[in-house]
């Protein structure tokens, strides 16, 4: 990579122009991890920019509630929760930033990240919370018609399947919730799962059997999406028998997992061999001062109380980073 750094790194401090800036602690990505650790580093008077990533909040802000983020026995919905977490990192002096990283280079420190918009961020301490996108079925038609009756989301995308059929692909939490929630607008919500038991837990899998509005085809998976100008039909394999049928749908709401936003960190950062960045039990990645909190970096618990517990922890550990290694005097 040539970030062309050569004028600013022998002068990591603002230039004034507001396109290179100097920053103590530099997070990447706006979900729980990155809001939290914000209002960490904040309180620890560390200045903390926040780059918010193309989705303020990430993927909690498009889930329609929340129901086991402690503190909020009756749920909260999704972006509220993400609203509140970003006004109590400001209230202490976090700045939010909406802005991509583009580049980065942790070559050595001040460690460089230029976003989209131009600017070049020369951080001290980086804690990276980029979090993860859907997975993607990877099926003839499924592009073609993103937008147009094929959804990863449902909150976004549901209001406009009122008394409509839809299918919904996964049998994991996110799949099943998603589906209850898609009860308030569709007129049936099949799920189509590949095995004959869901992986979601046992409270929303219940809840799930036992709505009226709610059918579930066993042993299912989707070979195809057709349709003219929207989906009209997907083409259905039972994975027994290999038997395939057509089955008519204006809606298909995919939820077959995540996968990092990790990219970007490819060849820099150490991780795994699905992209999860591999973080020590003190949210350090291979490179001193660079952190890693939330799905970015957690293949195993992915929820957003601990996530936030992540960013807390990336937060307090960057705070302890700077005090042991300031930057050496130019
Ligand atoms: P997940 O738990 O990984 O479940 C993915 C589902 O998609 C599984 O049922 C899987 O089938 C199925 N699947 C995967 N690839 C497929 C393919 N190519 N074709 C068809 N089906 C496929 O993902 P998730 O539901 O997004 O949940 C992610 C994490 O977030 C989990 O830890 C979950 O507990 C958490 N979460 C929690 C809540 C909550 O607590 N309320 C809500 C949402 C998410 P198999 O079962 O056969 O593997």
């Amino acid at each position: 990579m040539d970030l062309n750094l050569s004028s600013t790194v022998s002068n990591p401090s603002s230039n004034g122009d507001d396109q290179e800036e100097l920053v103590r602690v530099l997070i990447i990505g706006s979900g729980p991890a990155g809001l939290s650790a914000a209002l960490y580093a904040a309180r620890a008077d560390l200045d903390p920019v926040v780059l918010t990533g193309m989705e303020l909040g990430g993927q909690v802000s498009l889930t329609f509630a929340v129901e086991n983020y402690p503190g909020f026995p009756e749920g909260i919905g999704g972006m509220e929760l993400v609203d509140l977490f970003q006004k109590q990192a400001q209230r202490f002096g976090a700045r939010i930033e909406f802005d991509l990283a583009a580049e980065v280079d942790f070559s050595d420190r001040p460690y460089k990240v230029k976003t989209q918009n131009g600017k070049l961020y020369l951080a001290e301490s980086v804690i990276i919370s980029t979090g993860a996108s859907a997975v993607h079925l990877n099926v003839p038609g499924e592009n073609e018609f993103t937008g147009r009756g094929v959804s990863y989301c449902a909150t976004c995308d549901g209001w406009f399947f009122k008394e409509k059929e839809v299918i919904v692909v996964g049998g994991g939490d996110s799949a099943v919730e998603e589906s209850l929630f898609l009860t308030r607008y569709a007129e049936n919500v099949t799920i189509v799962h590949r095995r004959d038991e869901l992986r979601a837990g046992a409270l929303l899998s219940e809840r799930a059997k036992s709505n009226p509005k709610i059918n579930i085809f066993w042993n299912t998976v989707v070979k195809e999406i057709s349709g003219n100008g929207a989906v009209q039909t997907v083409k259905l394999q039972d994975t027994l028998t290999g038997e395939e049928r057509e089955h008519e749908v204006d809606g298909v709401f995919i939820f077959i997992g995540h996968s990092p936003n990790t990219s970007l960190f490819k060849d820099q950062l150490d991780m795994d061999k699905n992209g999860y960045l591999i973080v020590d039990n003190f949210m350090q990645t291979n490179v001193p001062g660079v952190y890693a909190a939330g799905e970015a970096a957690d293949p195993h618990f992915r929820q957003v109380i601990t996530s936030a517990g992540m960013g807390a922890a990336a937060a307090i550990q960057a705070n302890h980073f700077l005090d042991e290694n300031p930057l050496p005097e130019k």
